[in-house]
């Protein structure tokens, strides 16, 4: 039983063989803070009556360890086997090639962003998005901001601040926590007027409300709940024209806003940004990370007149989109110009209208393989049904059939285990726990050999 003299002083531990091979690696700085701070470990546990030959021997492993784990990216990639396509926890949507090769150009090389090529004067960076986004929702003219709560913010703070902003009870939204219309209306300085009840809402409340104060009507998609039985909403186009007799500008919120008809490929239908711009909303908002499967960001769509006032907000300047972001979506609006070969270029929508028996054949050629990798671990994988979602406030209440490995163990808190052991894997692995099992859903598995990659490492 040897004490304190049996460790290491820092620099006896940097002139070390290993203590050079992790210089090497690591850099000397980050090399000397993780030998005090290991160093101060092994004293209080000496202190605390722990054997100084073993603390020193332990040093160099639980060194190397330390500045292995601290070099690790906590970003690093994943399986979202999750069940949740569009998870905003995990980052939501994947972008397709084109628009990480935009991105990946648009960081490493100077470009146009607000630079006119053909006068060399200045030009506006949304100008590499204005086009494409008129083509493809039919609106006259488009802005775009940070993401759709910053759509909805600014929007609201340029028609309706010191005046008075008009909402169905039905539609008063939260979003995740911290997007609630109410909040965001109070920030934005609109003075908010529900008009109606939770579950129905008539045109004569909408009339009724109508003030010389009021700023903007407005009309949110309800992302992520439904109101069923006895229940009534204004359609869009009858309250564009209650909105167009009283010279007041219509919001429409739509979320999520697809720019393709979902049906087409196999999915129930959502409303179409080009169908709110055609109901005559005056502005349409939607995000850039739902549906749409691109990056980050903020739609607005609409009126030529009313997206002029809105640029000359000074919330514009600071609610803007990067040059990586305009990149990324630049390219991924360009996909939409051919919807045909859209499930195959772009990842969002390749899995959300991936075919069940796809999904169920991975799944039974998955089973025996995982099952294979879990037994010595005393766990069990079987091949078994599931539903996704799409997530993000997308069809709330609807699920696409889907099928996955049901993962199975002895104790109540086996699927628990299970989870804390898949997400601490090199590449985490995140399912969900149901009926006493952790399910993992192969809808948004492209490959097989990722996963059998991931868990070879359990
Ligand atoms: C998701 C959503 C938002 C917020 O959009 P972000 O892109 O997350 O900022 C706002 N309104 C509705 C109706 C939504 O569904």
């Amino acid at each position: 039983m040897t004490g304190f003299r049996a460790l290491p002083s820092v620099d006896q531990l940097l002139q070390s063989d290993i203590g050079h091979a992790l210089i090497e690696e690591h850099g000397r700085t980050a090399v000397t803070t993780a030998a005090r701070a290991r160093l101060d470990a092994a004293r209080v546990a000496i202190r605390d009556g722990a054997c100084g030959d073993d603390q020193a021997a332990r040093l160099p492993d639980l060194l190397a360890a330390d500045l292995a784990q601290a070099a690790r990216s906590t970003l690093r990639p994943m399986l979202n086997l999750s069940g949740t396509v569009l998870h905003t926890n995990l980052g939501r949507a994947i972008l397709a090639p084109e628009a990480i090769e935009a991105a990946r150009t648009a960081m490493a090389a100077p470009l146009a962003l607000e630079f006119d090529l053909d006068g060399g004067g200045r030009g506006q960076r949304d100008d590499h998005l204005r086009g494409l986004l008129r083509e493809l929702t039919g609106a006259e003219d488009a802005t775009i901001v940070n993401n759709n709560a910053a759509a909805v913010l600014i929007a609201l703070n340029t028609f309706g601040q010191g005046r008075e902003g008009i909402v169905s009870r039905g539609e008063l939204i939260e979003i995740g926590g911290a997007f609630r219309m109410p909040d965001i209306m109070a920030r934005a300085g609109t003075r908010l007027v529900e008009v109606g009840t939770t579950n129905r809402t008539h045109p004569r409340d909408y009339e009724s409300a109508i003030t010389a104060d009021t700023g903007v009507i407005m009309k949110v998609h309800t992302s992520n709940y439904r109101i069923q039985g006895f229940t009534s909403e204004v359609p869009a186009p009858q309250l564009a024209g209650i909105a167009r007799a009283a010279g007041i500008p219509l919001l429409n919120d739509l979320g999520a806003g697809s720019l393709v008809d979902l049906s087409a490929y196999g999915l129930r239908r959502e409303p179409t940004v080009a169908e709110a711009v055609a109901e005559g909303a005056d502005l349409v908002t939607f995000s850039g990370d739902k549906l749409l499967g691109g990056p980050q960001a903020g739609f607005i769509v609409g009126r030529r007149d009313l997206i002029a006032q809105i640029n000359k907000n000074p919330l514009k300047r600071a609610l803007r989109l990067d040059k990586i972001r305009i990149a990324a979506l630049q390219a991924t609006l360009h996909l939409y110009r051919d919807p045909d070969r859209l499930p195959t270029r772009l990842p969002t929508l390749r899995d959300l209208s991936r075919p069940y028996d796809q999904i169920a054949a991975q799944a039974a050629r998955l089973a025996p393989k995982i099952a294979a990798l879990l037994e010595p671990l005393g766990y069990a994988a079987r091949p078994c049904d599931c539903d996704s979602q799409i997530g993000s406030g997308a069809l709330p209440v609807d699920t696409i059939p889907s099928a996955g490995l049901r993962l199975t163990g002895q104790g109540g808190d086996a699927p628990d285990r299970l989870s804390a052991h898949l997400r601490a894997l090199p590449c985490p692995v995140i399912g969900h726990i149901r009926d006493g099992g952790l399910i993992l859903d192969l809808r948004c598995l492209d490959d097989d050999d990722a996963l059998l990659d991931a868990m070879a490492a359990l």
